[in-house]
């Protein structure tokens, strides 16, 4: 058995008080999410609605919910609805999309834009080269509030392949942020997953999302 209480403690002790974690709960159950919240853990990352919202009715404590999946354009408003951040936005028409639900639900959505920061085929995010620009246009939605960056980074079988692109990552948060866009905070750099967050941190990320290493292999 996997003892989720202490492999909480023994990452809260490992990682900066600078960095918030993220719990990446996908395949946990409900009662897996809970030991996590009560060992500490105050974020949880949920890739599927359906799964998100059966663990929102059951898991108690003061917790924030983020989206990290891929957000399907017919689930926005389950996803707006249920979630306190969304991590995944790559697109002004999703963005437009989100920011409609909210003003129907009197809510302002705090999102990341993902990029998608090696530039791979077939993966979701916003090419580097883009993200500026969709960055202004999400600026310009009154009931999104844009908070930072999410990137996943390049299948590796050695972490210390990542920090290139974990670097490069920071360097176009910084320079979106030196671009001083109205109505955009350049705060969090959500990345580093359970395998890759020391390597991410080190290049600059002060939010991480962690699966395995809390909840052991997924199943
Ligand atoms: C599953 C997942 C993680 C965590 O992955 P682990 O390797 O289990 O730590 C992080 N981010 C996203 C978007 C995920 O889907």
């Amino acid at each position: 058995m996997e003892n989720i209480a202490d492999n909480v403690r023994r990452l809260l002790e490992d990682i900066p008080r600078h960095v918030s974690v993220v719990a990446a709960a996908k395949t946990r159950s409900p009662s897996e999410v809970s030991q996590a919240v009560e060992a500490g853990i105050c974020i949880i990352g949920e890739n599927f609605i359906q799964e998100a919202s059966r663990a929102m009715e059951l898991v108690d404590g003061d917790t924030c919910w983020h989206f990290i999946g891929h957000l399907q354009r017919n689930k926005v408003g389950k996803a707006v609805k249920l979630f306190d951040m969304i991590e995944t936005v790559d697109s002004a028409a999703l963005a437009v999309a989100i920011d409609k639900h909210c003003l129907s639900l009197n809510k302002v959505m705090p999102l990341l834009v993902e990029v998608n920061i090696a530039a791979e085929p077939q993966k979701y995010g916003v090419l580097p080269q883009d993200t500026a620009s969709l960055i202004k246009k999400i600026s310009n939605l009154a009931n999104l509030r844009m908070i930072g960056l999410m990137t996943m980074g390049p299948q590796c079988t050695n972490p210390d392949d990542l920090i290139p692109h974990f670097r490069e990552a920071r360097r176009l948060f910084e320079e979106i942020d030196a671009l001083c866009i109205k109505d955009v905070e350049m705060k969090y750099l959500s990345m580093g997953m359970s395998d890759s967050y020391r390597q991410a941190i080190t290049a600059g990320a002060n939010m991480v999302r962690i699966g395995s290493a809390i909840f052991g292999p997924r199943r």
